[in-house]
């Protein structure tokens, strides 16, 4: 058996890996110089099940109109000269009503908790060079309220067997000791002993490097993909900058241009460009560096250190695939870290400004499976805020549909669900 593997982000590399092991031959394709050059390259680097929720829930309107009327929206929507966004608002609307929200959130969860695992596996077995942090991640919230909201949370991620507990204010400084300067007052945080953060992006580029020396694996970099050719039923190759490829199986694992690529075959693939940024900083003294990379959940900002660097990420604007950026979009970065670990950071040094486009599905699931009425087209993608955290068992699911090897059986929900 051949496989394609188009694209070579996270979820791609990790494919071509679990094919790799497998003995399958693989070839990947990517327009890129490297693997990960996207996506995958700035962004957040939490594993993170504790907050592998769907974005989707019935409050989730009104907060994302709420968010809107702010001068500085941490999620946005632009609706002109965005073609397909307003289908799309209409179907995340529809996943919004509780049971829908509930069951989709148990659902990424529990592939977030196989793919963590799996993850930490492949790093520890492969001795990946990739930053890993085991401390878990840590989630501070500024209102009581949402404290409280967040003791929910926890009690459904221990019933799911995911060890997290809430931290107090009194407890929090002795906890994580990078906060005794913060200059807000924490209600508390949510510790998740499960979440890990490790550079997503060197693990997608030296596991790939693994995979070929695997002697299964043969990497096409600097390769745009045109388009794929079917004769209605089958797809028949794909047609790129260097030519025409074929194999027997092929696997679309474009991120945020998977459903445009999707579209020419007649397939309903709606994935939503969701753009992030993120700025990757020295700090001065690395010893006050915080133990655990997280989130503060009141502002949107998640921090984890990589190394001797700290990575800040956030926003979601759904404003099409722009990938331009301002010096504006970094100013809640810097805001929130100078108020939370004031002096940590040195602003002087080289700031590292990116944006990235999450692949956004309607529903919050990412679509693994196969892309009827092709029988050898297969999606990986669609993992919106969640790729790096579900890329690994994401692959093994995708390798035992196409192997017909061993039968998965959370997995039916992620199949191709629109059209
Ligand atoms: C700000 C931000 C923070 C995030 N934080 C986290 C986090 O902490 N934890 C987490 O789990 N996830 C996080 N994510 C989400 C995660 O980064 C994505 O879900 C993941 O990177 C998607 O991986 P992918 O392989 O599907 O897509 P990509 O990484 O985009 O890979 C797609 C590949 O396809 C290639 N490609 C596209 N079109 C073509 C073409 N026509 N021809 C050839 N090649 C092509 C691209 O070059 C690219 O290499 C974050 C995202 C953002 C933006």
């Amino acid at each position: 058996m051949k496989v394609i593997v188009m694209g070579s982000g996270v979820v791609g590399a990790t494919t071509a890996w679990m094919l790799a092991e497998a003995g399958i031959d693989t070839i990947v394709v990517d327009r890129q110089s490297s693997a990960a050059n996207e996506t995958s390259k700035g962004n957040a680097c939490l594993v993170m099940p504790g907050h592998s929720l769907v974005w989707n829930h019935p409050g989730a309107p009104l907060d994302h109109l709420k968010s809107m009327l702010q001068s500085d929206p941490v999620s946005s929507i632009k609706l002109l000269g965005n073609p397909g966004i307003i289908p799309w608002a209409a179907r995340f609307l529809a996943s919004c009503r509780k049971s829908v929200s509930a069951r989709n959130t148990l659902l990424n969860l529990q592939l977030a908790r196989r793919s963590a695992g799996l993850t930490r596996q492949i790093i520890e077995q492969q001795g990946l060079d990739v930053g890993l942090q085991t401390n878990g991640s840590l989630y501070w919230h500024e209102s009581k309220a949402a404290l409280e909201l967040e003791r929910g949370h926890c009690e459904f991620l221990n019933s799911q067997g995911v060890r997290a507990r809430i931290i107090e204010a009194d407890e929090l400084t002795s906890f994580e000791p990078a906060l005794a300067r913060s200059q807000r007052e924490l209600a508390g945080a949510l510790h998740v002993e499960d979440d890990f953060s490790a550079d997503c992006r060197q693990f997608a580029v030296q596991l790939l490097e693994r995979a070929v020396n695997l002697g299964k694996v043969r990497v096409v970099f600097d390769n745009p993909i045109h388009s794929i050719e079917s004769n209605g039923t089958t797809i028949t190759g794909i047609d790129t900058a260097d030519g025409r490829l074929q194999a027997d199986h092929y696997v679309l694992s474009l991120g945020p241009e998977s459903g445009r690529m999707a579209k020419p075959l007649g397939l309903t693939l709606p994935i939503a460009p969701a753009k992030g940024y993120s700025l990757t900083v020295p700090v001065r003294t690395p010893a006050q560096m915080p133990r655990h990379g997280g989130a503060d959940l009141t502002e949107f900002v998640a921090v984890t250190p990589l190394k001797d660097r700290l990575r800040i990420t956030s926003y979601a604007s759904f404003e099409g695939f722009d990938q331009t950026w301002k010096k504006q979009n970094f100013f809640r970065h810097r805001r929130v870290v100078e108020e939370v670990f004031p002096g940590l950071v040195d602003w002087e040094g080289e700031q590292n400004e990116w944006t990235g486009l999450r692949p956004m599905t309607p529903d919050g699931l990412p679509v693994i499976g196969n892309a009827r009425p092709y029988d050898n087209l297969w999606l990986n993608t669609g993992h919106g805020f969640l790729g790096w955290t579900q890329a690994a068992a994401s692959a093994q699911v995708l390798l035992h549909k196409i192997t017909r090897s061993a039968r998965d059986d959370c997995c039916s929900a992620f199949d191709l669900r629109w059209g």
